[in-house]
């Protein structure tokens, strides 16, 4: 299947070979017709799939081909909503490549920037519009922008959304839209009932589509946690890395500038790396997977934005630098290793404000999680990791991210989980009430805005 049989037109095929993009993805092959003949889509698809273009591709192409009906004033016929910033201002920079031949004024609205700017932009006049729910709405309460002439309307990660609370918001948003000719593609990871309640009212006849495997990780994935100061995670990463020099390695970051600092670090160490994030050129990406494919280099430190065009097959470790703020990212980043039932180890650097992020993510896996201090990296003071479950439930009575929401493993691994972590030290700590004593520190990863630039 090429991008010609879809049905596209040549201003949007033109960029995107310019992209680098010869095939479509599985989503994209599946979604683009039916969006393009005008179909409500629900469509099941992760980040790292090229969801992005399966809407973006049939969106543009409306908007770059069939004229506006305009009465008196112009207003933005399309708009697209995605739970953070990041990911707004991503889809809005992908939709500007796809759309480098057609004539689309567009717009991203988000929360935690000035509000001045979003408003000149949408009083300028926009056809497009990538928003984050709650800043949408701000908007809508200053009369910024009149919705009333959207033909199509996407959710994207509509699961997320979700998660953070958008729901009224986005009813609320829904309740301005056309009724009538409108078309609405939803897309989510996972399709909860609240999700499915959100297609039923909202949406006319929608064809499904599927493509996200199940938010499982293999089995043969070793999850590991090494509780660290936050100020000794360098010292403590380069003594993982050097431990095996000539192992592949791809090591996970929070933000653009901590990656290339950390980049810097390593190789002023002795370590061949290199950073890929949103701030490098498509060039200096490519040239960097190139180099770590052809094992040239050894580690590459990656965001996880950064990281979902990464196709590599496989990986034997993944390093958490910094764990992600929302947890289903966590096991975007680790699909690369483990995969076709081979070995594979997932470890984390953990300093104590991350207990929380730590917590949510051993919720979505219900799986083990091995706490181990590294002889020499100990943290100085034990880590309070909080507690979800009640006390008599927490094997050895601490460390609940150890085993939260999940059953024992067979006996066998036994040895594994009785070296884990440090017997009193790590969890001594530990309080029943430990996730409101570490919520003031923790950053919240359910704030809208809340994730730091990548
Ligand atoms: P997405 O799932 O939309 O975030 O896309 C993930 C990554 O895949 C992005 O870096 C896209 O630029 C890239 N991508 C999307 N579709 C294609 C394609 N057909 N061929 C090559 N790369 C693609």
């Amino acid at each position: 299947m090429s991008f010609e049989n879809l049905g596209l037109s040549p201003f949007l095929l033109r960029a995107l070979k310019e992209q680098g993009y010869e095939n479509p993805t599985p989503i994209q092959t599946q979604a683009i017709p039916l969006a393009l003949a005008g179909h409500d889509l629900m469509a099941g698809a992760q980040t790292g799939t090229g969801k992005t273009a399966a809407f973006g591709l049939p969106l543009l192409q409306h908007l770059g081909t069939s004229p506006q009906v305009v009465n008196g004033q112009r207003k933005p016929r399309a708009l697209i909503l995605a739970p953070t910033r990041e990911l707004a201002v991503q889809v809005h920079d992908s939709l500007r490549d796809y759309s480098k031949y057609l004539r689309i004024p567009s717009t991203t609205i988000y929360g935690g920037a000035g509000m001045g700017p979003q408003q000149d932009a949408l009083r300028r006049g926009v056809d497009l519009i990538v928003a984050t729910p709650g800043r949408l709405i701000d908007h809508m309460d200053r009369r910024n922008v009149d919705l009333s002439g959207i033909e199509i309307l996407v959710l994207d990660e509509a699961d997320r959304m979700l998660d953070m609370g958008f729901l009224p918001a986005i009813k609320r948003i829904l309740g301005k839209l056309p009724k009538q000719n409108r078309q609405t593609l939803l897309f989510s990871a996972t399709f909860a009932d609240s999700i499915k309640q959100l297609a039923q009212e909202f949406m006319v006849e929608p064809k499904h589509i599927q493509v996200t495997p199940s938010n499982t990780v293999a089995d043969t994935i070793a999850h590991r946690v090494h509780p660290v100061d936050g100020t000794r995670k360098r010292e403590l990463l380069l003594h993982i890395l050097a431990a095996d020099s000539r192992k592949q390695t791809l090591v996970f970051g929070r933000t653009k500038h901590g990656c290339d600092k950390l980049t810097k670090f390593l190789e002023q160490s002795g370590i061949k790396a290199a950073a890929i994030h949103g701030n490098k050129s498509q060039g200096a990406r490519i040239r960097a997977l190139k180099d770590f494919k052809a094992g040239r280099i050894n580690v590459l430190v990656a965001t996880d934005i950064a990281a979902r065009g990464i196709d590599i097959d496989q990986l034997p470790t993944v390093i958490n630098f910094d764990l992600p703020m929302v947890a289903e990212d966590y096991v975007h980043r680790i699909g690369r290793t483990g995969r076709n039932g081979s070995q594979g180890e997932a470890i984390s650097l953990v300093a104590q404000d991350e207990a929380k992020l730590l917590r949510a993510i051993t919720r979505m896996l219900k799986r083990d999680v091995e706490i181990r201090d590294v002889a020499g990296f100990e943290p100085m003071r034990p880590i309070r990791w909080g507690n979800d479950n009640p006390p008599n439930e927490r094997p050895g009575g601490n460390n609940a991210p150890r085993r939260a929401n999940t059953a024992r493993r067979p006996h066998s691994d036994a040895p594994r989980h009785a070296h884990a972590g440090p017997k009193q030290r790590t969890g001594g700590g530990a309080h029943p009430s430990g996730g409101q004593r570490d919520g003031a520190r923790s950053p919240n990863p359910y704030r809208q805005g809340a994730r730091p630039a990548r």
